[in-house]
């Protein structure tokens, strides 16, 4: 399916209910180009000073940039902050293994985090944080246009739909950002915590793939 090309930068924060802007002139640069640039700045970012002291380096995202479905995390942990990469750790693993029971390799999507820097001890953002990080997470989503997004955990789903709901509440539909449609679902920290709750993280996929014209395979684990 065509997808639509990538904004140019605009200037000041997008608004959660304006639409992604669309009739992107020819010759604009592309994605890739374009978030290239935004992780340029993502880099050189000093604003929350403690993260920045700390930090081995920042961590942007990683995937394909014109993939129909962007998964969203919280922020780096210790392996990321390490390896520069999103979602590489255990909890990482266990996403891949998400992303693979939807039939996608990791390479054909894109991962990214509301956070760009670790935050000390995995402690969850504070409000500043999240704050500070707004303007890349979005330009970052406005630059990708994905069609769907799956928030991991109430910290990328509170910051992406500006709620103070539970993943329990938000999860089992689809909500709204700009031109994205949102699945929330738990995040594979808490599920390795809590096994159990694998079978609503497959529910919630199952919606998704239903939702975008995926053939649902069968699942054994
Ligand atoms: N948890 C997240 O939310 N993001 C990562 O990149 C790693 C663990």
């Amino acid at each position: 399916m065509p997808r639509a090309k990538p904004a140019p930068a605009l200037a000041g924060m997008s608004i959660i209910t304006q639409p992604y802007p669309q009739d992107i002139p020819e010759g604009a640069p592309s994605r890739q180009q374009l978030l290239d640039e935004l992780n340029s700045q993502v880099r050189a970012c000093q604003l929350c000073s403690v993260l920045a002291r700390q930090r081995t380096q920042t961590v942007f995202g990683v995937g394909n940039p014109a993939s129909r479905v962007v998964f969203f995390g919280e922020a780096p942990g210790a392996d990321e902050d390490r390896q520069g990469e999103p979602f590489v750790g255990r909890a990482g693993q266990l996403l891949t293994k998400i992303i693979e029971a939807c039939t996608w390799k990791r390479s054909d999507v894109y991962i990214m985090n509301v956070l760009k820097c670790r935050p000390p001890d995995n402690r969850n953002p504070e409000p500043d944080e999240t704050t500070n990080c707004r303007p890349f997470f979005e330009r970052q989503l406005e630059i990708i246009q994905p069609p769907y997004i799956v928030c991991v955990g109430s910290v990328p789903a509170q910051a992406l739909l500006e709620t103070t709901e539970s993943v329990g509440k938000l999860r089992g539909r689809l909500h709204r950002y700009r031109g994205s449609k949102v699945l929330v679902t738990y995040h594979p920290s808490y599920l390795l915590r809590n096994p159990a709750a694998k079978k609503y993280v497959w529910e919630d996929m199952q919606l998704l793939l239903k939702e975008m014209g995926v053939p649902i395979p069968c699942r054994n684990s």
